[in-house]
C-alpha cells in the first residue's frame, strides 16, 4: 500500500482515485469543491481542506487539475505541495497543460529534492473509470520507474516520452494530427455529398485505401458506417470540441516558443476556436463536420 495524496478531483481525476482505492493504495484527497472531496469520502478515501493535511505522510503526490496557472500554484505556492511534503515524495502531474509550465514546475521540483514526471492522458473520462488510461510520461528514467506501479491501476498504457515536459509535448503533438486528420476526413465527406457521393460508399473506399485513419474508421464523422462513433450519437461527447479547442491551445503556445512551422495546426485550431466561440464547446469535435458544412 502506498500513501497517495490526490488533489484535483474532478470528472478525471475522482474516477481515478477511485481505481487507486480499489488497488488497496491510501488516497488523502484535496480540492476546492466540497462536493468532490464529499464524493471521494463516500468512495472510501479521505478528503482536506488544506493541501499541507492532504500530502501530510503522503509517498506520492498525483494531480489531475486544469490549467498550468492552478498546477503552478499548488505545487508552488506558500500553502502549497513543494513547501509541505517530505523528502522523498514522488510527484506526477496527470493535467494536461503547457510545456514550458511542466518543464518549470519539474525543475522547480528538482531544487527542492523531489523526483517530478508530467503524465497527461487520453481516454478520457470513460478510460479514466474504467482504469485503461494511456499515460504519456517526461522525467528521469528513475522517475518513471517510480511513477511505473502508481499509475499502473489507472492506465492501460504508461509511455516513457523522455524528459520533463515531453508527456506534454506527445499528448499535444498527438491531438494536433487528431484534430487535422478530423477536419480532412469530414472535408471529404462533405465534398462527397456535394458531388452525389454516398457515404457509406466513399467509406467503403477510403476505409481501403490511403485515406484510412483513425478518424475515419475509429471515430467516422457521419453516421452509419462506425456504428459506435459520437456522430451516431448527435455528436454527444466523446471528446468535447472545448476539450480540443484548449489541446489545440497549448499545442499553437508550443508553435510560439519553439518557433516549429505548422500551418495546417493553425488553421486546425481556428476553426475549432470559431466551434468553441460559436457556442459549440460541448459538441463532440466529429461535429466539425456540420460546422464546416455551415449545419450545426
Ligand atoms: P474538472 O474541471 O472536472 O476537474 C478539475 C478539478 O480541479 C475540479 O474538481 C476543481 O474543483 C479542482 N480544482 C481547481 N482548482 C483547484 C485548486 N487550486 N486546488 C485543488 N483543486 C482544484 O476537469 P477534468 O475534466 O477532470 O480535467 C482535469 C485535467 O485533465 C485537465 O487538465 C484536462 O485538460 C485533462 N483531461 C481531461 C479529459 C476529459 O475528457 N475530461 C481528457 C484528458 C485530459
Amino acid at each position: 500500500m502506498t500513501n497517495i495524496a490526490f488533489i484535483g478531483l474532478g470528472n478525471m481525476g475522482l474516477p481515478m482515485a477511485k481505481n487507486l482505492l480499489a488497488a488497496n493504495h491510501s488516497v488523502r484527497g484535496f480540492d476546492l469543491s466540497e462536493d468532490a472531496r464529499a464524493a471521494l469520502e463516500g468512495a472510501g478515501g479521505q478528503a482536506f481542506t488544506a493541501i499541507a493535511d492532504a500530502v501530510a505522510g503522503a509517498d506520492v503526490v498525483v494531480s489531475m487539475l486544469p490549467s498550468g496557472a492552478i498546477v503552478k500554484a499548488v505545487y508552488q505556492g506558500e500553502d502549497g505541495v513543494f513547501k509541505n511534503a517530505k523528502a522523498g515524495t514522488l510527484m506526477i502531474d496527470s493535467s494536461t497543460i503547457d510545456v514550458t509550465t511542466a518543464r518549470d514546475v519539474a525543475q522547480e521540483a528538482k531544487a527542492h529534492g523531489f523526483d517530478m514526471v508530467d503524465a497527461p492522458v487520453s481516454g478520457g473520462v470513460g478510460g479514466a473509470a474504467a482504469g485503461t488510461l494511456a499515460f504519456m510520461v517526461g522525467g528521469t528514467a528513475e522517475a518513471f520507474s517510480k511513477a511505473h506501479p502508481v499509475l499502473e491501476p489507472m492506465g492501460a498504457k504508461i509511455v516513457h516520452c523522455g524528459a520533463s515536459g515531453n508527456g506534454q509535448a506527445a499528448k499535444i503533438c498527438n491531438n494536433m494530427v487528431l484534430a487535422i486528420s478530423m477536419i480532412g476526413v469530414s472535408e471529404a465527406f462533405n465534398l462527397g455529398r456535394s458531388l452525389g457521393l454516398d457515404d457509406q460508399t466513399f467509406y467503403d473506399v477510403a476505409a481501403n485505401a490511403s485515406a484510412q485513419c483513425w478518424s475515419l474508421t475509429s471515430y467516422c464523422p457521419v453516421p452509419g458506417p462506425v456504428p459506435t462513433s459520437p456522430a451516431n450519437n448527435n455528436y454527444q461527447p466523446g471528446f468535447a470540441t472545448a476539450l480540443m479547442h484548449k489541446d489545440l491551445g497549448l499545442a499553437m503556445e508550443a508553435v510560439a516558443s519553439s518557433g516549429a512551422n505548422t500551418p495546417m495546426g493553425h488553421l486546425a485550431a481556428e476553426i475549432y476556436a470559431t466551434m468553441n466561440d460559436e457556442g459549440h464547446g460541448n459538441v463532440d469535435f466529429s461535429g466539425v463536420i456540420k460546422h464546416l458544412a455551415g449545419s450545426l
